[in-house]
This record gives structure tokens, sequence and C-alpha cells, in this order.
């Protein structure tokens, strides 16, 4: 029997391109190997010699999926773009694995999407009425089926005239026979980097994926730009949405790496700030604060610089889990916990601690580590989470759990305390999230803390056409 052993929102995805460099696979391979933490399910990379598209992808992690060297000599060419997966639309299968690639009477054309589009049921349906058929069951096909049916003239044209389309959250490496195509779609729900190295260019979700090769960070894709990449260097085009901008905050929160930059800000930095305005909203008398690794480390040293109290390891992760482990011994109790966190007894003993966590889900899991923090002899122990309350489902790319297993948004912040069986409990304000990161040029979405949608969810579409009037034609 396999069994779970996160509560954390799943990553969504991560996308890499490369143009113009004789080590274009080699190169997204290193990208995707900094950008695991976005996707663990699959890995692939599609390379271009300007002739031939050569491709391989696998279920798996990356190091795993390309551990032969052969399938990465295979992939040819100076161009290539590549893909790590976590499933939030369409079930975890090798068919529906990217970059997706296709054959149109354009030429061959590959897509590695991150995100999540909201009106993907309408338009497949819609597509479907007109004859599609489709290989998979992601939402990123209709990207390929709409660029391929679009009546405008040339490649760029048609890919502006289908992205016009789509609602929903879309960072995009697109793979054409002679041309990177990079897009953000205009809310910029996730992040996209472009970088340069030796006269190429690079794109990557996080610019984690430009320091391991050593690339010149560049600037972001901004949102709505669609950056081109071709024998005329880099060009840019704009999506004819004009939307307010909602940068996902929780990449900030959680999801993306802290040496990354995101969003015109360091994570380390944003993450910080978290954790100090966590100390000046809830401080607590305390001899040790405590991070959940790694995700909260940051906001913990954060908190421990504001409150000058110091800041120990007090809980030790094993790094060398598989997503799934086989349970041995299905009846040692808080096993799924042990068999990833184990306290560290002498930094915990006769100490007041305040644990540091980045956000909490259902719960389970902090309560087993609340019950080995207090094990290992800890007098008292106040948690301290650097995000509000989420109370709600994302529909942007995030695979949270149902609105039901979210606990905050069925318990009061005392019945969560009381569960966790904890001296204290204080989550960030909405306000004290706001604060801590940069607004310039830049607007959040907050949805899963704050209920307000950018867009309305696709749950709630058919509902608010019916209510409407709006009918699919
Ligand atoms: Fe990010 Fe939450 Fe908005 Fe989803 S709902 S995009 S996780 S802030």
């Amino acid at each position: 029997m396999s069994i779970v052993i996160d509560d954390k929102p799943k990553e969504e995805c991560a996308v890499v391109g490369v143009y113009n460099h004789p080590r274009a696979a080699n190169f997204t391979y290193l990208g995707l190997y900094s950008l695991q933490h976005r996707g663990q399910e699959s890995s692939g990379i599609v390379s271009n010699d300007n002739r031939t598209f050569y491709k391989h992808i696998n279920m798996g992690l990356v190091a795993d999926v390309f551990s032969d060297a052969n399938n990465l000599e295979k992939l040819k060419g100076n161009m290539a773009i590549g893909h790590n997966r976590y499933s939030t639309t369409g079930t975890a299968k090798l068919i529906n694995a990217q970059p997706l690639v296709v054959s149109s009477k354009y030429g061959p054309m590959a897509i590695s999407h991150n995100g999540n589009l909201i009106n993907a049921r309408f338009l497949r349906e819609k597509l479907e009425d007109e004859g599609a058929i489709f290989q998979t069951t992601t939402d990123t096909e209709i990207i390929l089926h709409l660029i391929a049916r679009s009546r405008k003239t040339t490649l760029i044209e048609k890919i502006i005239d289908s992205l016009d389309q789509i609602e929903g959250a879309f960072s995009l490496a697109i793979l054409t026979r002679d041309k990177l195509v990079a897009v953000r779609d205009s809310r910029g729900f996730r992040p996209l980097c472009i970088g340069k190295k030796d006269g190429g260019y690079i794109v990557a979700s996080e610019s984690c994926a430009l320091d391991i090769l050593n690339a010149k960070y560049i600037r972001e894709v901004k949102p709505g730009e669609v950056v081109v990449f071709d024998k005329d260097g880099m060009t840019s085009y704009w999506l004819n949405h004009k939307v307010d901008i909602c940068c996902c905050i929780f990449e900030y929160i959680y999801f993306s790496r802290p040496d990354s930059r995101i969003f015109g800000e360091k994570v380390d930095k944003a993450r910080r700030t978290l954790g100090k305005v966590l100390a000046q909203e809830a401080p607590v008398e305390a001899d040790r604060i405590i991070s959940v690794p790694d995700s909260s480390n940051t906001a913990a040293l954060g908190y421990a610089q504001e409150s000058d109290i110091r800041f120990e390891i007090g809980l030790i992760r094993n790094h060398y889990i598989g997503r799934t482990f086989i349970h041995p011994e299905q009846s040692m109790r808080d096993f799924n916990v042990r068999i990833k966190f184990n306290p560290v007894k002498g930094v915990l003993k006769n100490k007041r601690i305040v644990i540091v966590e980045d956000s909490i889900v259902r719960g389970t899991t902090l309560r087993h580590l609340v019950s080995m923090v207090r094990n290992a002899g800890a007098k008292e122990i106040h948690i301290r989470v650097s995000s509000p309350p989420i109370k709600f489902p994302c529909y942007y790319g995030m695979d949270f759990p149902t609105r039901e297993e979210l606990i905050a948004s069925s318990m009061t912040i005392e019945k969560i305390r009381k569960y966790l069986e904890v001296d204290s409990l204080h989550y960030l304000s909405l306000e004290g999230l706001l604060n801590s990161v940069p607004h310039e040029n830049c607007g959040y979405c907050t949805a899963c803390f704050s209920g307000e949608y950018p867009i309305i969810p696709a749950q709630r579409v058919k509902k608010y056409h019916l209510e409407n009037g709006i009918v699919n034609d």
C-alpha cells in the first residue's frame, strides 16, 4: 500500500525553453532539474533542428526520465522546450505528459503549459462539436487546436488569436520549426522569466533555472506579452485582453524556490518579510523559533530576526523519500509523518517553542508534528502561520483539496488551535500579506484566502451563463 506523505497544496508545472544554443536539450534538462519542485509526475523535452522534432517524455522525476544519457543525446538541434508536470487537469498518465507535440499544415509545433484554463470545458465541447478529435484529456491541447483552426495569416497572429479565446492561467513555451514563443496570460498568474547565455535565449518558470545554467537574467515576460525568439532576435507582441494583473501571491508564500526572483522581487526577501510582519502582528514569549522544513525556513528566519528569539533547527526532514512510499507497518502511529520528519530533542526539551509554518491545508501533518515536538519535551508550543487561513480552492493551476477538506473553511481559528493541541495559533492577516509583497506594476490574486476570484471559476461558469442569459454557440 502506498501512502501520501504530504499535506501541502501541490505545485502546478514548470516550463523551460531554449533558443539558439547548441546545447539546447542539455540546458532544458538542467533547467527542469532545478524546477523539480513545480511538478514531479512526469517530465519531457522536445527539441528541433529546424527540420525534425525530437522528443523524450516519460513519467517520473527529471533525473529518472533522463537517467540514460542516450535520451538526451538524441534530442538534437539548437531549440528545445521542456516541462515538468503535476496534473491539475487531466489524469496522471503518459498520454497527458508534456510537451505536447502536433503536426499541422503550418509544420510541427510543441507546447509546454503552466497554469489552468478556466473555460477549457466549453472550448473543448465546442471544438468537439466541430469535429476536433483530442488525443489527451489536458486543457493544454485546446490551445493547439485553436491555433490550427485560426483563420489569421501568420503563425504569431494565429497564436495570439487563439490565446485571446482562452481564460485562465497560462505561462507557455511554444516551439515551432524556427521560433520559440514565450507567453504569459494577461493577468500574469504564473511567473515566467527570460535569460541569455552565449547569444542564446532561455525562458523558465523561475529564475533559479537560469542560475543553474549561469545564464544572465534579463527580465520577466510581462503579463499579456507574447515574446518571439527567432533569427531576428527577441520581439514582443501583446494579447488583446485588457485586465488587471493578478499574480499568484501563493508563489511567494510557498510554491516558488526562495532563491528565485518572481514578479519583480526575490522570493527569499518577500518570504522573510512575511515572517517579520507575522512577528509584529503576533508576538509571543518563547525560547526558540523552529520551522517546518524546508518551505517555512525563510519565513521562520524573518520571524526570529524581528522577535529577537533564537532560530534553531528543531525538525529534520528526510529528503530522500519518493512521492509515495510503500507502507511497511500500517499499525505504527504517526508513521506517515515520522518517515518524513524527526525532532531534534536537544533543541526542544524544556523549551517554549514557536513553530513557523507557511500555510495550513488540512492540518493533519501539522497536528502530528506538534505531537512529535511535545513528545520531544517542549514545554509550550505556539504556531505562527506566514499566510492567512486558506478557505477557498484555487482554479488557476494549484491543486488544493476541496473546500470541505480545507480546515480553515469549516473551523474557527480557536477550533483549529484546539485540534492542533497547541498553546496559541496565529495566522498572518491578509493585510499583512499584501503589505509584505511589492506592488510596483503588480496586483495579486488572493482568492484562496479572500474568496475574491479574479475570474469566475469554471465550476460556477455554467450557473453564471444561465443567470445572465449567455448561450454557448
Ligand atoms: Fe494563487 Fe491562491 Fe490565487 Fe490560486 S487562488 S492563483 S493559489 S492566490
